[in-house]
C-alpha cells in the first residue's frame, strides 16, 4: 500500500515505495534503488521525456533521493516565464543516467533522453534543501551542460510549482530547448534514441524540433524564375510549405501531439 502523503521522519525506502509501485522492473529499463548517494550529494539532471505528453524532468538529488519535478514546456532562460513544474513521485538517484525506452502500455511509456546533467547548489545559506521543498520555495543554482546560474522553484498548490530562472549572467531569451535539443550524454535525439533503442520513432520525433532545413542546390536565379511563373506551377504549394518551414514555421510545438 502505498503512502500518499509525505512526511520528513520517512525513510528512503519509504520515499521510494512510490516509484517502485508504478513500474514492473520485469518489462522496463529503468533502474530500481540500489545507488545512496552520489560523489557530491547535490546531483541534477533533466530528462526529456516524450511520454502521452512530451514534459522535461527535473530531478534534483536530496536525502538520497531524486526530487522529481515535470515540467511540460521545459525550462526557460527568460526570467519572465514561469514555467508549471508538477511535483512528482522521487526518484532513486540510480535514475539519474537513465537514457532509453519505456515499453508502451507501461507507466511513463516512450522514449527518455538526457537533457542534461551536472551539480546544483542551493543558494540559501542554510544548504537545507529539504526544508525548502517542504517549505515551498526552493533557490538554487545549477552547474549542467546547459543550464548554469541561479533558479527558483516556488510552489502555488498542492503539487503545482513554478520553475523560474533568476535574472544574471546566464539569463537569457534563447529558446534553449530548441537551440540545444540533443541529448548531454549521447548527442542524439529523441527520433534517434527511439530508433536505436527499439521505441516508436514517429511519437519520438513529434518532441524534436524540426532540424534546419539543408541548403537550397538551386540556384537564386532560377528561383526569381520560378516565382513569376507559380501561378501556373504544379508545384507551388509545396514550396510554399518549405519556405514557411524555412522561417520557422514548421516548429513542432511542444506537448501538441
Ligand atoms: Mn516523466
Amino acid at each position: 500500500m502505498v503512502r500518499g502523503r509525505k512526511s520528513t521522519g520517512e525513510d528512503r525506502s519509504d520515499r521510494l515505495s512510490e516509484y517502485e509501485s508504478k513500474r514492473n522492473f520485469e518489462k522496463t529499463p529503468e533502474p530500481g534503488p540500489r545507488q545512496r548517494r552520489s560523489r557530491t550529494g547535490r546531483r541534477f539532471v533533466i530528462q526529456k521525456h516524450r511520454a502521452s505528453q512530451l514534459h522535461y524532468d527535473l530531478r534534483l538529488e536530496v536525502n538520497g533521493v531524486l526530487k522529481s519535478w515535470a515540467v511540460p514546456k521545459g525550462p526557460s532562460l527568460n526570467p519572465k516565464d514561469k514555467r508549471l513544474a508538477m511535483a512528482v513521485e522521487d526518484h532513486p538517484l540510480d535514475y539519474a543516467g537513465f537514457e532509453g525506452v519505456i515499453p508502451e502500455g507501461e507507466y511513463g511509456g516512450g522514449t527518455v533522453m538526457l537533457w542534461d546533467q551536472g551539480t546544483y547548489i542551493p543558494d540559501d545559506d542554510t544548504g537545507d534543501v529539504a526544508k525548502g521543498v517542504e517549505k515551498g520555495e526552493l533557490k538554487f543554482s545549477l552547474n549542467g551542460k546547459k543550464l548554469k546560474g541561479s533558479w527558483v522553484l516556488v510552489r502555488t498548490r498542492g503539487r503545482q510549482w513554478l520553475l523560474i530562472k533568476h535574472k544574471d549572467a546566464y539569463a537569457s531569451d534563447e529558446s534553449v530547448t530548441e537551440t540545444q535539443a540533443r541529448s548531454v550524454l549521447s548527442d542524439r535525439t529523441l527520433a534517434e534514441i527511439a530508433s536505436d533503442e527499439g521505441g516508436d520513432v514517429a511519437k519520438a520525433a513529434t518532441g524534436d524540433p524540426v532540424e534546419a532545413a539543408p541548403p537550397r542546390r538551386t540556384p537564386k536565379v532560377s528561383r526569381t524564375a520560378k516565382r513569376r511563373s507559380s501561378t501556373a506551377s504544379p508545384s507551388r504549394s509545396r514550396k510554399a510549405s518549405s519556405g514557411a518551414r524555412q522561417r520557422g514555421g514548421g516548429r513542432h510545438a511542444p506537448g501538441r501531439s
